[in-house]
């Protein structure tokens, strides 16, 4: 048997970080077991789903580098198919027109809760109970599938083992609506699985109390069951689930806020599952170890620090000239001018003390924007025997070899000479050649801003002294 896994979203808004983890788990389960993974995208929502969200799921499956080998096969375009599916349920007995109207439902609801029962539809419309009754004119039906009255649906869930409910608790599920036969969810997953040869669901377990309903539609349309694995669902460190409230969940938005695609995919892999202690792994390492034994029955909790420090960690590795490609967009949007000092190199400097590209991109401005200090930091740092000293270096700049281990030479030499600490030498340069109190390394910022700026800059900022 030949493993074939799917994810399955709806088109209603931004790809979610629970269902990416949902796909990172179907997709590793398929790779694992040399099978298949398919995208479906499920937009028989014809009012919620939207093209912008599409193409989303598609942004975020190539930016996690989630290949798939089928699809993204969309619902809409099987209308035709889920009809048949339909008609061939109605012929056999299975299926039948329900002609209710909302208002009734609706008073049918009322009365069963006045007296305290679980409200579900009666049955009213089955053909048994519908006998001699005409349609009402003017009602659109919908048609419903006949659930079993009597025994028991069970499967075995690879990740919550075994679950069991009696058919005694399931009503008959609406499958279609409207005078197009819009599937409903639970009808087309289910055709769309049997056609797709899909032989293990994975999926969120919100949706644990659909699979009854689900594996009754495999029996009555004569399919073999697929096996399910229900996911345990991500939580907020405020332990409600996982949504905006708690920052970002969108998966673009992580690529927006500078996050590597590497660190999201290993965090999302050990969101629910865990391989010992390993917290840093490779896409093949993930693939080699995954199996459902590892995942956790229990809720996982989201946690943005251990994100930032996985993404911290893929960046320090990361090439550079990757590194300076993604970071570079992200500078101009912030004002900066890439010209002079080669992004490679900036990036070089600065990755290691940056958690995500925007703060890195934030640290490379120092390169590629005009820094003007402000009065405030020359009346700070500016003063005194600082004053002389940056003046000294302003004269000697020009005779020195413009590299890291001379510039640190002059320094020194300037710090001994003038009696003072290294910072207050090291600091005042710093404001008036980059316009801030911190950077990184001193003598690896003057070499990489170059001779002609660094003059230049501290020509003006000495001006400003009295
Ligand atoms: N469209 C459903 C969702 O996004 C798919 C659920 C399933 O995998 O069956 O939740």
């Amino acid at each position: 048997m030949t493993v074939r896994t799917r994810i399955a979203p709806s088109p209603t808004g931004m790809l979610h970080l629970g269902t990416a983890r949902t796909a990172l788990f179907s997709w590793a389960y398929a790779r694992h077991h040399g099978g298949q993974f398919v995208l479906r995208i499920e937009d028989t929502d014809l009012e919620r789903s939207t093209e912008e969200a599409v193409q989303a799921i598609l942004d975020s499956m190539k930016w996690l580098d989630l290949d798939y080998d089928e699809g993204p096969i969309r619902q809409t375009e099987r209308f035709p198919r889920y009809r048949e599916a339909i008609e061939r349920l109605l012929a056999e007995g299975k299926a039948y027109r329900c002609y209710a109207t909302v208002e009734e439902l609706d008073e049918m609801r009322q009365q069963q809760m006045a007296r305290n029962e679980k409200p579900r539809y009666d049955g009213r419309w089955r053909p048994e109970n519908a006998r001699g009754r005409t349609p009402p004119p003017g009602v659109n039906p919908v048609i419903r599938f006949r659930n079993p009255d009597d025994g028991e649906v069970a499967w075995n869930d690879l990740v919550k083992g075994p679950i069991s409910i009696a058919n005694a608790e399931l009503d008959d599920l609406v499958i279609a609506r409207g005078a197009d036969w819009v599937p409903t969810y639970n009808f087309a997953v289910v055709v769309d699985d049997i056609d797709m040869r899909i032989t293990h669901v994975l999926r969120g377990d919100d949706h644990v109390n659909n699979t009854p309903r689900q594996i009754n539609i495999y029996k009555a349309l004569g399919a073999e069951l697929p096996k399910f694995g229900h996911l345990p669902m991500i939580l907020g460190p405020d332990g409600q689930k996982l949504s905006k409230r708690h920052g970002a969940v969108s998966v673009m938005q992580y690529e927006e806020d500078g996050f590597l695609p590497e660190a999201l995919f290993n965090y999302l892999a050990r969101l629910g599952w865990s391989h010992g202690d390993d917290e840093k792994f490779t896409r093949a390492q993930f693939v080699e170890w995954f199996d459902l034994d590892h995942v956790n029955r229990a809720p996982a909790q989201y946690n943005l620090d251990k994100l930032l420090w996985l993404n911290s960690e893929y960046m320090k590795e990361a090439d550079d000239a990757r590194l300076a490609r993604l970071v570079a967009p992200r500078i101009e949007s912030r004002g900066g001018l890439i010209a002079g000092p080669a992004l490679e190199r900036v990036v070089a400097l600065l990755k290691e003390r940056a958690k995500t590209l925007n703060e890195l991109a934030d640290e490379a401005l120092l390169f590629y924007r005009p820094a003007t200090p402000s009065d405030a930091l020359i009346a700070q740092h500016l003063t005194g025997k600082s004053i002389d000293a940056l003046r000294a270096f302003a004269e000697r700049a020009g005779a020195i070899a413009w590299e890291r281990t001379a510039l640190s030479a002059l320094l020194k030499q300037l710090v001994a000479e003038f009696a003072l600490k290294m910072p207050q030498v090291a600091v005042p340069l710093r404001v008036a050649v980059t316009g801030r109190a911190q950077t990184p390394s001193i003598d690896a910022v003057l070499e990489l801003i170059g001779r002609d700026a660094v003059l230049e800059r501290l020509d003006k900022a000495l001006a400003r002294v009295r």
